[in-house]
């Protein structure tokens, strides 16, 4: 069946998987920053709540558990938590091959992360790729759901409206394709690390090379 859209992973898939820890530890940075400036803690008690917060919900996710312990509105913290976070000082650079790609490619294409889509924005807007996307579906609008889950696959698919059976799903972790391939999607893996994923049904080593496969007329 013709392919007709595209959900990608963000990060390790559409920027190099060797600059994941740094965005993630500057983004928390600039989250701790704000945090404990709003609620009026030291970093250190900042980091010491959250560790509590993880605890006390269950979930790994610092704006969100916050918003439930203090009752404060998240798209207001959602807003300002990324304000000193800036993925270029964190070596992210432009990718124009993706954008030029991801530019051609007759498909419609969305961001499926299970951090904040706020992350991935400035993450998207530094690669130069921001304005590709149909829709960014992070951590909020999947519910707090997480990637490899069915439900995280279900609510992704319902925001976009996208097809299983007409959708590639690309990800550089093989655990993610396993839910991708059982609800029917065609499942791409990027594999910097060239492990073998028998959920894969193409596996190349960086995003840009969808163009080859592409070329070659198999998606
Ligand atoms: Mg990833």
């Amino acid at each position: 069946m013709a392919m007709r859209n595209i959900l990608f992973d963000n990060d390790g898939t559409l920027y190099p998987a060797e600059l994941e820890p740094a965005l993630l530890e500057a983004s928390l940075t600039s989250m701790a920053y704000y945090l404990s400036q709003r609620l009026k803690l030291s970093i250190n008690e900042f980091y010491t709540e959250r560790s509590r917060l993880f605890e006390k919900y269950g979930v790994k996710y610092t704006i969100h558990v916050f918003c439930r312990e203090y009752n404060l509105p998240y798209s207001e913290l959602v807003r300002y938590a990324y304000d000193y976070f800036e993925p270029a000082a964190c070596g992210l650079q432009p990718n124009l091959a993706l954008k030029e790609l991801l530019g051609k490619l007759p498909f419609s294409m969305s961001v499926m992360t299970n951090n904040t889509a706020e992350f991935a924005r400035k993450v998207l807007a530094v690669l130069g790729v921001e304005m590709q996307f149909e829709k960014i579906v992070g951590a909020r609008e999947l519910s707090f759901e997480q990637k490899p889950g069915l439900p995280a696959f279900e609510k992704a698919l319902a925001i976009t409206g996208y097809d299983p059976k007409k959708t590639l799903f690309v990800d550089n972790a093989p655990e993610n394709l396993a839910t991708a391939k059982q609800l029917g999607m065609k499942t791409i893996l990027i594999n910097g690390a060239s492990v073998s994923c028998g959920d894969a049904d193409f596996v190349i080593e960086d995003v840009c090379q969808i163009d080859k496969l592409f070329k070659e007329g198999v998606i």
